[in-house]
């Protein structure tokens, strides 16, 4: 299939930023609709009339692009558009259809089509109950992009395991039924629904017993592969928010905004407890405690992309926060990281 797929970017004008900003959003554009270089037919590059330093067209050969016909041009000047702007357009067969290409627009030429701007991904890690689902839902729905909750796909292996008759703390077993494994999500107003096997089971891995099998087969390496495939999949097309465990260290290592969401384990328990208490459950404190104390451990020591904070995260500690005021901490993050939208 041939398609074309537009981007832009901004550029400081000197040789060499002209050259960097062109190849960083060549390199996005190819990555982003999985291009490769001798497929590529051709590349229009404009560029306002304040880059005048080099032909971006130097940095497609510099990439390789050796085949494609490259052609540099002014853009037309309108008033009050943005300066130093550097736009492409290249034209490549591809394995997508035009309607899935995804366009790409860099720094401040985000502004031209924020309606195209997808794919912007937040990740939030952090241990179990502190706060990662309820906090990563309320931002994206202040945001307007969905929240992909990853946990619960994990919840969902462990449920097809449990329904296939098969033994969670088995590899073997595991790795069996994930075989014949048929997950499905889908984004609806209220939230993300995971289907399996199109029964909808978004409610029906809420409980503990699935959180207990879920943490058990993350601990596999076959598991996780699969379902970093799924997530990333997702946010692909998607302005979106992802908790989890792994999405700032491995699923969404690019992501522009990284926050480690903690709390004491004391203030988790609580939480847990409050949880508990409001669907009507009996609980006792100490145990509760422990319970979280074992998923951090077994979150944390296992050898397969463990829990841990990414080198770019910011913390965000809630223990004595209330949901409205994380919200607004982890919006203030986004904003000063330069997210448009925000
Ligand atoms: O967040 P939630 O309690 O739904 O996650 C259930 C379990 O799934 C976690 O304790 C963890 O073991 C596993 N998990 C993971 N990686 C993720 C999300 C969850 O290993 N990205």
């Amino acid at each position: 299939m041939i398609v074309a797929i537009r981007g832009a970017t901004t550029a400081e004008n000197t040789k060499d930023g002209i050259t960097a900003a062109a190849k960083e959003l060549l390199q996005e554009i190819f990555r982003a609709n999985g291009l490769e270089n001798d497929r590529v037919i051709s590349i229009l590059f404009t560029a306002t009339a304040d880059l005048d330093k080099a032909y971006p067209a130097v940095a497609a050969r510099e990439l390789g692009l050796t085949q494609a016909a490259l052609t540099c041009l002014r853009e037309m000047h309108v008033e009050g558009s943005l300066p130093r702007c550097l736009r492409v357009q290249v034209t490549a067969q591809a394995d997508i259809a035009q309607k899935d290409v995804r366009h790409i627009y860099l720094k401040e030429a985000r502004t031209l089509r924020p309606d195209l701007s997808t794919g912007i991904k937040i990740a939030i890690d952090g241990p179990s109950a502190s706060g990662k689902s309820t906090i990563a839902k309320a931002v994206a729905a202040r945001l307007g992009f969905v929240h992909i909750d990853t946990g619960a796909m994990y919840r969902t292996v462990a449920l097809h395991v449990r329904e296939s008759g098969k033994n969670w703390d088995d590899e073997g077993d595991v790795l069996t039924a994930m075989e014949n494994i048929d997950i499905d999500i889908a984004y609806a107003p209220d939230g993300q629904r995971i289907f399996l096997a199109g029964e909808d089971v978004t409610r029906a891995v809420r409980t503990a017993e699935m959180g207990v099998g879920a943490s058990a087969v993350a601990v596999y390496a076959g598991v996780r592969q699969k379902l970093v495939e799924l997530q990333r999949r997702l946010s692909n097309s998607r302005n979106a928010v992802m908790d989890g465990r792994d999405i700032g260290t491995v699923v969404l290592a690019d992501a522009p905004v990284k926050i480690f969401l903690t709390a004491s384990l004391e203030a988790r328990t609580r939480r847990r407890c409050n949880e508990l208490a409001a669907m009507g459950l009996d609980y006792d404190f100490d145990s509760i405690a422990a319970q979280i104390q074992k998923r951090d451990f077994d979150d944390s020591s296992r050898a397969s992309s463990p829990l841990k904070q990414a080198e770019d995260a910011v913390v965000v500690d809630t223990s004595d926060m209330d949901i409205p005021e994380v919200v607004a901490a982890i919006l203030q993050i986004i904003k000063e990281k330069g997210v448009p939208y925000v």
